[in-house]
């Protein structure tokens, strides 16, 4: 192990302290809780003045009520606890942690013991437990208004979010057809996996236990699918990847009579949409292309509610006469 500059700043972040009750060290901190969604404290961000000249008059800063992890949506201030106390004190680590340790503590060893974290990693075909998505929290409203998907939508499809540096990121559950949590993927602008390595992710399609009416608009991308159900379309389904396997078309056809193939609006897209489209044709249900129209966007997630409907209505069948040919 080396001893560099580097492994030492990364323990001492791992060292931070949590305070056993983060509710009442905000309390002793002065701070004023506006909210509390479940997961997490709401209050205005007590940097913003400084980081931004302006007061965070919309409340924009959440601590995770677990982790004691904070960030803030507007000036993206973040990080542990101690940061936020010692910036509360005006001191540093070291005194930050020793305040922590002095309100009394949960060590992280301590959770890991209780089988309390969620990053312990697992051997990739073993199960995930459920245990670790209830300690994801809530996706914040801001994250939500910035990608235009309503909290109903978010809990309707079961989508986390984890507020732990460096990831802050969507968790989009994978699930067997009968509902068994098979991992998760994470996805934000700069980061993007798959959890565990090698999970399963082509038995089921995302959103599969949502009833609908109408077609089955067929995405991507999870978030995709939860953009759809926010503008008020709640036929959509991901296949967690441009590929769909043959499990995951086989679960669409057996579920409506019209698919439409909504593949993002790339080469690999439309390559993707194009083989489905001859491999399924005539499979018994009426395969349909998504119409991108004039929108230029790139997947139905960067549309506006309106476009998404226009885009929807216009689907259409690229080859009307081979249809008929297969009916005969
Ligand atoms: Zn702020």
């Amino acid at each position: 192990m080396t001893m560099g500059r580097t492994s030492g700043s990364i323990a001492r972040r791992h060292d931070d302290l949590i305070p056993g009750d983060v509710l009442s060290a905000l309390a002793d901190l002065g701070v004023e809780v506006l909210g509390d969604d479940g997961d997490n404290y709401k209050l205005r961000c007590p940097a913003h003045l400084e980081r931004t000249g302006k007061h965070d008059r919309r409340p924009s800063c959440y601590i995770h009520s677990h982790s004691g992890q904070f960030i803030c949506f507007s000036c993206d201030w973040a990080g542990s606890f101690a940061r936020f106390v010692a910036y509360m004190q005006g001191t540093d680590s070291a005194h930050a942690n020793a305040w922590i340790a002095s309100k009394g503590t949960i060590g992280r060893a301590l959770r890991l013991l209780k089988g309390d974290d969620r990053h312990s990693e697992v051997e990739p075909g073993e199960p995930v437990s459920e245990a670790q998505m209830v300690l994801f929290t809530t996706p914040p409203e801001a994250a939500r208004r910035k990608r235009g998907l309503t909290l109903d939508a978010c809990e309707k499809f079961g989508v986390r979010w984890d507020l732990t540096r460096p990831r802050r990121c969507w968790i989009l559950p994978i699930r067997s057809v009968d509902g068994e949590l098979l991992g998760w993927q994470e996805k934000s602008k700069r980061h993007f996996r798959n959890y565990p390595d090698g999970v399963a992710k082509g038995t089921s399609l995302f959103g599969a236990h949502i009833d609908f009416d109408g077609p089955l608009v067929l995405l991507e991308s999870p978030l995709d699918a939860v953009r759809l159900y926010s503008a008020g379309i709640d036929g959509g389904k991901a296949t967690y990847g441009a590929h769909a396997s043959r499990a995951q078309m086989d679960l669409a056809l057996g579920m409506a009579d019209t698919i439409i193939l909504a593949q993002d609006n790339d080469s690999a897209g439309r390559s993707a949409r194009t083989q489905l489209y001859y491999s399924y044709r005539c499979k018994g249900s009426v395969l349909k292309y998504w119409n991108y129209l004039d929108t230029g966007a790139k997947d139905p997630g960067e549309m506006t509610d309106e476009e998404i409907w226009d885009c929807y209505d216009a689907a259409y069948t690229p080859l009307r006469r081979r249809l008929k040919q297969c009916a005969a």
